[in-house]
Formats: structure tokens, C-alpha cells, sequence
């Protein structure tokens, strides 16, 4: 498809990659011919440097699998094909309008993404409070940072995924990553990290002996579910050595006391039977991160591997003992953060596309937070619905007699990101009416009643928020294919069918002016952020009420009510899911360098399809061979829930009593067939990170030697 350059793009536009939260910074530069070139842009985050994501990201502007025109099915079984916009946008208010008036308004759910920039997201949770009155809005950010931000809201009063510049970990001198594999996840972040050769150290916890952990100083190869008791033996031994700092504690934080007599329990040699961590390694660990604080700081820093777990919040605010013990947060070099996984995974958190959540980072429960949202709205407080569902609890109602009973869906592929992904999409298919804006059509778009061609990255105007907090510029470079609107029109356009024809701009820039108002005075105050001052390439770091912004929080006192931090006791549990004879291996999932989150973008891009073309299974060579499986044999993985098809692939880093899969590929490849929806009971997190398998040959084959197991 030839690309229709924008005319002042010719000489190329400073922009930031598509993909995940570091948002590095490129310049994309249109070929007048067709096609367009990625340069690396030099920037604080990644220094010039693109993994090959970033490097490759251009090709999906112009992939012929984009959807140019809207696609509506007449019917539940009848085929998609090609319509009108008016028709398309026409049907779906009517059925929307049709199913709230028999139903209520709750039986409208709306699903967004941690991918839209925050102007959408901002739209699109006024759209669902306002334009539907529904309370039923979340989105998969549920599924990537609830946990973290739970446990940090709690802990220090606020969510940013990291409250200081990334930079500032290049003058820790250790840092403890737990659960990140960013040397494959994201490559250019590891240039902050102590390398081979300097004077830091890097301890790294993973199931695996991932790259990032072949790099480190230190690697804890844990049992999978079980870095909570780790945090907590690491305190212990901080205890126990010396190591904390008291004059910290007793100026900066509460609740220590309970958290010094819940460790106790936590003894080195208990924690080794725990976690499989030898009481060397604990001990090394902590000595690591005290010497690194008297060589500049130390740093702790979670991610997806502690936190998508049914006791997410619980590890996340074990890992924040230790750094507030150690007195950490708030000190330069120093601090405990998690490590944002997609695109706009911070600023999607902020702006109201939450069941629990409105603009500026605001609780929908609050009713100072429902007046002044309700005010720069123009509605009354008492007609804002929710908190609804949280993003799990939506999917898995769908359809049922309580249940929403349409929905409308942007920028989320649930039918391959959703844990038990069988039962999402029977639930999908349950709905009455279903409607995806999206710019391919993806498997949640398959199953769609009406589709409708949104444009993408490079082809519209907004701005992002990446993992720091640090709000930026995406720049329109090329025109969207003919046929194609933005997902900022496409709310318009439903919220005028829907009887709102004011109040819902498709200007990304209006939008942006009215999201600024709606933060202003809450947690992620944009109020003082400008259009000037993100051009100019300005640090920008909420909050930022006025001229300035904060790139460090917490250097005085944290926002609670007292200042001060709160410990939490916090005690270690297994698995939701534990594994036993009939599903011997503990499963772990996660992403690869070559492929992005549900791979709806980048299984498009011919290099990524080459690199990583399908589901494999990542198995240690001993285990393949008492299960009489060779590498590149092609098996099926068996949960409880469902039977997922993948490629063995044989690696001494990995655990004896451990697989490892990633979940970037649809249909059979689909790794959450497999995986356990049991949630995290406050973040609503699933547990993604760990159930129960058992490794079996291809049906065939398996149909031949036990005839009655298939
Ligand atoms: Fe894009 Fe993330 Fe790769 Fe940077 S690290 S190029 S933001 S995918």
C-alpha cells in the first residue's frame, strides 16, 4: 500500500516507536515513492538506540493487511463485508442504543488499550460515563501494570511506574531487577544498567537464565511464584546484617514493626527451601545492593514476572519493604520502580478508561474527583456510573444473563491477550452485538459484528506517556490510507448518534486541552503541560500543575496523608495453581525480542515474522529427554483449561521443573489457552506468570500410542 506523505513531512518528523513504554525516539522519514525510513533518534531513554522493533516499525504503514474500508456482518453467522462509514457507525449505534434500552445502560461495555495514546483513552472513558452511561469500561492494561500500581498507590500514595528519569539508574551502583527481561524486551533500557566491567553490580531474579540474567552479576533462578518469600528472606537478611537504614525508616516511613517481626519468619535457610535460592545467593544480594548504596545507589525494580501473579500486589509491596528499609525511594541514584510494559501502559493508567478510575489519575469512588470531572464535562456527578467490572471480570461476563451484552472494543486484541483465552472467546461470541476499531483485522476483530479501519502510530497526533512519567509528542508523519479515520473521529462520530453531539472533539490537540482541565488538581496533573513545551523536546514529568513538572518524586516526603511511606506485612503463598501428577511443570509465559504483546502488529512485519514465526516451548534438554521430545519437534502444552500447539526449543537455562512460552501468536499457538485467570485480590490481576502443564505429544501422534487420552 503506498504511503501518502504529509506534506511538511518530507524532510522526516521526530516521532517515538509504536511499541512498548520506553518510547525511544526516532525520526520517520516518508519515501515520496512509498514506504517510509526509520532513523534513530538520539534521546534520554534510549541514547540513539532501536531494538529491531523500532527498526522496523515503518513497514506496518504500508502493510497490505491494513483495513482501508468498515466490515459488518448482517448477521451473527453471515460473513464480514465491506460497507460505508455512515452505515458501519450507523449500525453500531443502533445496536448499542437497542441493547441499552431493553437491558440498561450497563449491558454496553467498552474495552480499551494500554497502546492508545492519552487522548483516546481520555475520550474513550467520557464516551463510555457519558455518551453510554455505562460503569462497564476497562482495558488490558488490567492484564500489564494493576499490581504494580496498586502496590505502589498504597505504599507511597501515587503510581508512576518509575518516580525518578531513567537515566538515574546509570548512577546506582546495583540494581536488583525482578521478573524484567529487558535485554530481549526492550534493548536499549540495559544501557542504564551496571554492565561487564564497571564497578555496579546487577542482580537479576528469573525463573530463567534469561539474556538479562546471562548479563548480570548475579542471577536468583527462582521457583516460579515465589519471589514474595525472596523479598521478604532479602529483608530478613538486611535485618539481621545491619544493613537497613533506621534513621530512614523512622523519618520517612510507618509500619516497620510489623513488617520487622513478619520477616523474622523469613530465615535464609527457609527461603532456600522456598524459592530454590541458595542462602549464598540471598546473602550476596543484599550485600550487593548495601555496597551499591554507598556507591552512588541501589535500585529495585519490578516487572511482569513478579507482578502478574495472584499475590502481584503483595510481591510488589514486599520489594517496597526492602528498598524503604534499605531507605531507597527518594534518595538521588537511588529507588524502588516498575518497569511499564506497553506503549502509553502509564499514561492509558491515568486518564479514565479504568472501571475504577477518571482523568488525572482520580478514584470514580471519590466525590470531590466526581465533581470536578463531572464539571469540566458539563454533566451532574450523580449520572457518572461506576466503578464497573475490572477487565477479567468483564470478559468472563459477558453475554451472561448479567452481563453486558454488546460491547466496543479499541486498540485490545483479547481473543489472544485474555488468561484462559477459550473461554474469552466463547464469551465474545456470546455477546449480542460486538464492535473492534482496529488497523488490521485481528482475531477480536474476526469476531466482530462491525469492524471499523482505524488509523495508527504515524498517521495521527497525539501524546504518550512512557514508563518514567514523562509525557511526549507523537507526530503525524503520513496521511492514513484512504477509507481510514482516526479512532478520536470514530468516537466523535458515535457520540453524536448516541445524542451527544458536543463535548467530543476528533482534534487530538482540543482533546488534550480538555484532558489537561479534567487532570488538573489530581494525582497525574497535566494542567501545565504545553503543546510548546512537548515540540521543544522539554523533559516533561507529571505531576505538573504549572511551569514546571517533577521528573523525581518523593524526594521530600511522599504523597500520603502523613508524608510518610507505609510498609505493608506481607506473607508468602503458592500458586493459585500447584502442580501434581497429572500436571507435573509449572508453566511461565513472556515476550521475545522479535514480537510484540498479542503480535497483531508485528506478525505483520516480514523481518519479525522470520525471526520469531511461531508459538514455541522453551524446555530444558534433560527434562525433553525423559519426555522423549527433540528440539524442533512440534508438541502440545496441557493445562486444566485448554491444549496449546507449540515448537519445542531445548535450553539448559532453564529450570528442570519449568517451561517457558511466550504469547505472541494466534489460534492453536495461543499460550493463554493455557494459562490461569485466577485473579489478584486487589488488582484484579491474573496469573499469568505461572499454572500447572503437562507436556504431551501432537494429537496424532498421541491418538496412536493411547487411543482413549485424545
Ligand atoms: Fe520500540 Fe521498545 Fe524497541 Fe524502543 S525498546 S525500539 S520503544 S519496542
Amino acid at each position: 500500500m503506498p504511503l501518502k506523505v504529509v506534506e511538511e513531512a518530507t524532510a522526516g518528523v521526530p516521532t517515538h516507536c509504536p511499541y512498548c513504554a520506553l518510547q525511544c525516539a526516532m525520526t520517520l522519514r516518508p519515501r515520496p515513492g512509498g514506504g517510509a525510513d526509520v532513523e534513530p533518534r538520539d534521546f534520554p531513554v534510549n541514547g540513539g538506540g532501536l531494538c529491531r522493533k523500532g527498526w522496523t516499525a515503518a513497514e506496518l504503514l504500508s502493510s497490505p493487511d491494513r483495513l482501508t474500508t468498515p466490515l459488518m456482518r448482517r448477521t451473527r453467522t453471515a460473513p464480514l463485508e465491506p460497507v460505508s462509514w455512515d452505515a458501519a457507525l450507523d449500525r453500531i449505534a443502533a445496536e448499542l442504543r437497542r441493547i441499552q434500552d431493553a437491558h440498561g445502560r450497563d449491558a454496553v461495555a467498552v474495552f480499551g488499550g494500554g497502546g492508545l495514546t492519552n487522548e483516546k483513552a481520555y475520550l474513550l472513558g467520557k464516551f463510555a460515563r457519558v455518551a453510554l452511561g455505562t460503569a462497564n469500561i476497562d482495558y488490558n492494561g488490567r492484564f500489564c501494570m494493576s499490581s504494580a500500581a496498586a502496590a505502589a498507590n498504597a505504599a507511597f500514595g501515587v503510581d508512576r511506574g518509575l518516580p525518578f528519569p531513567v537515566t538515574d539508574i546509570a548512577s546506582a551502583g546495583a540494581v536488583l531487577l525482578v521478573g524484567a527481561n529487558v535485554a530481549e524486551t526492550m534493548p536499549p533500557f540495559v544501557r542504564h544498567l551496571p554492565g561487564a566491567g564497571d564497578d555496579r553490580g546487577l542482580i537479576v531474579v528469573d525463573p530463567r537464565r534469561s539474556q538479562t540474567a546471562r548479563d548480570a552479576d548475579l542471577h536468583l533462578q527462582v521457583t516460579p511464584g515465589t519471589d514474595l518469600a525472596l523479598a521478604n528472606g532479602l529483608l530478613h537478611i538486611a535485618i539481621a546484617e545491619g544493613l537497613i537504614d533506621t534513621d530512614y525508616i523512622a523519618a520517612r516511613t510507618t509500619g516497620f514493626d510489623e513488617v520487622r517481626r513478619n520477616v523474622s519468619a523469613y530465615w535464609p535457610e527457609r527461603v532456600e527451601r522456598i524459592t530454590g535460592v541458595p542462602v549464598s545467593e540471598q546473602r550476596a544480594a543484599v550485600r550487593m545492593l548495601a555496597a551499591g548504596r554507598a556507591n552512588g545507589g541501589a535500585m529495585v525494580l519490578t516487572a511482569r514476572g513478579a507482578e502478574q501473579h495472584s499475590k502481584g500486589v503483595d510481591t510488589v509491596r514486599a520489594f517496597i519493604n526492602l528498598a524503604l528499609a534499605l531507605g531507597l525511594p527518594g534518595r538521588p541514584g537511588s529507588g524502588f520502580g516498575s518497569i511499564t510494559g506497553q506503549g502509553n501502559g502509564q499514561g492509558g493508567r491515568e486518564h479514565g478508561q479504568k472501571a475504577d478510575q477518571l482523568p488525572g489519575y482520580r478514584r470514580i469512588d471519590d466525590p470531590d474527583a466526581r465533581a470536578h470531572v463531572a464539571g469540566v464535562w458539563g454533566v451532574d456527578p450523580d449520572v457518572l456510573p461506576g466503578p464497573g467490572r475490572s477487565a477479567q471480570e468483564l470478559i468472563e461476563s459477558l453475554g451472561t444473563p448479567d452481563g453486558p451484552k454488546a460491547m466496543f472494543v479499541a486498540g485490545s486484541n483479547i481473543a489472544v491477550s485474555a488468561p484462559q483465552a477459550g473461554l474469552a472467546e466463547r464469551r465474545l461470541a456470546a455477546l449480542d452485538f460486538l464492535a473492534v476499531s482496529d488497523l488490521v483485522l485481528s482475531e477480536t476483530a474476526k469476531l466482530a459484528d462491525v469492524v471499523l479501519p482505524a488509523a495508527q502510530w504515524a498517521e495521527e497526533e497525539g501524546t504518550m506517556t512512557n514508563l518514567e512519567g514523562r509525557v511526549l509528542r507523537r507526530r503525524r508523519a503520513v496521511a492514513p490510507p484512504p477509507g481510514v479515520r482516526t479512532d478520536l473521529e470514530i468516537l466523535a462520530a458515535l457520540a453524536a448518534r448516541l445524542g451527544r453531539p458536543d463535548g467530543f472533539e476528533a482534534d487530538p490537540a482540543a482533546v488534550f486541552a480538555e484532558l489537561r482541565r479534567a487532570s488538573a488538581g489530581g494525582p497525574a496533573d497535566y494542567s501545565g503541560i504545553t503543546t510548546d513545551a512537548l515540540d521543544s523536546g522539554a523533559a516533561v514529568y507529571w505531576p505538573h500543575p504549572g511551569e514546571h513538572g517533577t521528573p523525581r518524586l518523593f524526594a521530600d516526603r511522599f504523597p500520603t496523608a502523613d508524608g510518610r511511606a507505609r510498609f505493608a506485612a506481607v506473607r508468602h503463598r503458592p500458586p493459585a495453581e500447584s502442580i501434581d501428577a497429572d500436571f507435573p511443570l509449572q508453566l511461565i509465559t513472556g515476550r521475545v525480542l522479535a514480537q510484540y504483546q498479542s503480535g497483531s502488529q508485528t506478525r505483520r512485519i516480514h523481518a519479525l515474522r522470520e525471526a520469531e514465526p511461531g508459538a514455541f516451548v522453551e524446555l530444558h534438554p534433560q527434562l525433553a529427554e525423559r519426555l522423549g521430545f527433540a528440539d524442533g519437534q512440534e508438541i502440545r502444552v496441557v493445562s486444566r483449561r485448554g491444549t496449546a500447539r507449540a515448537v519445542v526449543r531445548l535450553s539448559d537455562e532453564i529450570r528442570l521443573d519449568t517451561v517457558f512460552m511466550p504469547f505472541h501468536w494466534p489460534g492453536d499457538q495461543r499460550v493463554n489457552l493455557v494459562t490461569n485467570p485466577a485473579l489478584d485480590p486487589v488488582s484484579r490481576m491474573p496469573e499469568f506468570k505461572v499454572c500447572a502443564v503437562r507436556l504431551e505429544p501432537p494429537l496424532a501422534v498421541a491418538d496412536r500410542l493411547h487411543p482413549s487420552a485424545a
